[in-house]
């Protein structure tokens, strides 16, 4: 998409608020200037999340999320850079379509691919159900799909042909070269033509989150490999995103609090037929944070069901980590040997399903039955070795000292040991608290202080006028608060009186560190009636540890000078050193 200009961004941001934007999606509750929830992004119990109507920014102490209207939108709605200001814009009556037209189309090839894939999926329905799709048909019937659910999740057939599809499309007079770019055909290695992707296969639209179809899946009704096809990646379908089936379930994964995860299309096609219906697939892809993120919209709970097969172990066993890093609680289910969710249902049912579901084990429990598994309950090290790096990533610190009392029980071992080999798991932790302690808080005061000076510029341009003189913007040790400070500057040099946060990230573009300064300098820094004195101390310290850099590094050039015994340059550093020490006094 072309780019829009910032001026019409900030015209946009001026007719926005935060408040409204965030309240339609969360519930918030007014606590003093701000308003509060519990934070939409992750797992809590008491809110940190806050809404400043003020600043126009959201912040979450707890996850450090944050961001303005347009990051809240691209965060909670998955919405991209364009996608979340033509909302706002749209929302605010505001006409941006001179923007969205310009712009290389980008944003309409958005609908076109769409639109494309949508035509796609109509005519690989309309072949299931056509005489070249009788065999298909057959074999989706034996496999138990009844006709509700083949319409429903839009299932079709791509016939066996190099240009069905193509032939299909040009009569349907679909524009050259959309057909590539939604990643439907193949450009031919031999010229320059191009031949159907999907061919003599069962076709399974994805759908995004809104329920549009974005890509396809096509597996083989026989042994032939790849068994799974999919559309490669385009600029409508990401596939570690996407979720199959999401846009069906997301209402009874809100309604019952967990989400039932699977591997294959047909591992939630069957059991969606028999009732179950707050189930999703990861469609052959290992579980990513952002497929979690999204499903935490949702709810705090999954539960993993994966195929009792070595390899749906190890995918399950990768995505573990990742579930609890981001605040998952997780439950792993497993099936009896040899079956799959789409057999198991077939077999048992919803409830027999559900009963599955209810003895699924706990994410730590699971993973020490198969290391045990495994390794065999011998090699305590090699156990060890693997479950203290993922109960290191328990959050809760109640509950990871549970596990580790309830590990050191299996094992056989004392409990002291383990957490003594757990302190040697956390080298992050220990390196912040105990390495270069001296130094580190030096370190984190200076930057708290230039934190504070950027906050006080953002307030007023009175204050930053100051602070430019008595520190100087290239002065600023941190290059990321620098280059807010820049911005700050250049938004005062064209006559503003003051800015609002929330608009000057806007103005960061990609730099999501410099998009953290401003965040940082708008929330954590709390500034309150006394600005003078801040300014003065933040300043004076600045000032202060700034003279005691450059005396060190003065020092160390006037040793090298005596060492060459440089009379000239002795006496130059000396003059220099001098200065300082006397500005010191003044
Ligand atoms: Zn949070």
């Amino acid at each position: 998409m072309a780019k829009i200009a910032q001026e019409e961004i900030d015209r946009i941001l001026d007719a926005t608020d935060i408040v409204e934007i965030v309240s339609d999606r969360v519930p918030l509750k007014k606590v003093g200037r701000n308003f509060k929830a519990c934070c939409p992004f992750h797992n809590e119990k008491t809110p940190s999340f806050i809404v400043s109507p003020e600043k126009q920014i959201f912040h979450c102490f707890g996850c450090g999320a944050g961001g303005n209207a347009i990051g809240f939108l691209m965060k909670q709605d998955n919405m991209d850079f364009p996608e979340a200001v033509e909302f706002l814009a749209r929302k605010a009556g505001i006409d941006i379509s001179r923007f969205t037209r310009e712009q290389g189309d980008s944003d309409s090839l958005f609908k076109k691919l769409y639109e494309l894939n949508k035509l796609a999926a109509t005519f690989f329905q309309n072949t299931l159900r056509s005489d070249t799709g009788k065999k298909a048909l057959e074999y989706l019937k034996k496999r138990g799909v009844d006709n509700e659910i083949l319409s429903m999740f839009r299932i079709g057939y791509a016939q066996d042909s190099w240009d069905a599809l193509i032939k299909h499309c040009r009569a349907k007079k679909v524009e050259q070269g959309l057909l590539g770019k939604a990643g439907l055909t193949v450009p031919s290695a031999k010229d320059a033509g191009e031949y159907d992707r999907f061919r003599g296969r069962i076709v399974f639209p994805i759908f995004n989150e809104k329920g549009e179809v974005s890509a396809f899946g096509a597996r083989v009704m026989d042994d032939s490999l790849p068994k799974y096809l999919n559309s490669p990646e385009t600029i409508v379908y990401n596939k570690s995103n996407v979720l199959y089936g999401l846009n069906f379930a997301k209402k009874a994964i809100r309604e019952m609090g967990y989400v039932i995860i699977v591997e294959g299309y047909m591992d939630v096609i069957l059991p969606v037929q028999y009732g179950v219906l707050n189930i999703v697939a990861t469609s052959g892809t290992a579980l990513t944070p952002k497929q979690i993120r999204t499903l935490k919209k949702y709810a705090d709970t999954a539960v993993v069901l994966f195929d009792p097969d070595q390899a749906g172990e190890t995918v399950s066993l990768r995505g573990l980590d990742i579930l609890i890093e981001e605040g998952m609680k997780v439950r792993l289910a497993t099936l009896p040997e040899g079956d799959d969710p789409d057999s198991f249902v077939k077999k048992n049912g919803k409830d027999g399903f559900l009963k599955i579901i209810d003895q699924a084990k706990d994410l730590l429990t699971y993973k020490l039955d198969l290391l045990v598994k495994r390794k065999g309950s011998r090699d305590i090290e090699g156990i060890i070795k693997e479950m203290l790096p993922t109960i290191s990533k328990v959050e809760n610190l109640v509950i990871q000292s549970e596990y580790l009392t309830q590990l050191a029980e299996r094992l056989g071992i004392h409990e002291a040991s383990l957490r003594a080999e757990m302190k040697k798991v956390k080298p992050d932790y220990a390196y912040q608290s105990e390495r270069d302690d001296d130094q580190q808080r030096s370190e984190t005061k200076f930057k708290l202080s230039e934190l504070h000076l950027l906050g006080l510029a953002i307030s007023s341009r009175k204050l930053f006028d100051r602070i430019e003189e008595a520190v100087g913007i290239e002065n600023f040790d941190d290059e990321n608060i620098k280059n807010a400070m820049m911005l700050v500057k250049e938004i005062f040099s064209k006559g503003a009186e003051e800015i609002v946060p929330g608009k000057l990230i806007s103005r960061s573009g990609q730099d999501e560190a410099v998009k953290e300064a401003i965040l940082q300098a708008s929330t954590k820094t709390h500034i309150t009636k006394d600005q003078e004195k801040v300014l003065d101390d933040c300043i004076a310290y600045i000032r202060k540890e700034n003279r005691g850099k450059t005396l060190k590094e003065l020092a160390a050039k006037l040793r090298v000078a005596q060492e060459k015994n440089d009379q000239t340059e002795m006496k130059k550093l000396i003059v220099n050193i001098n200065k300082i020490h006397k500005e010191k006094v003044a």
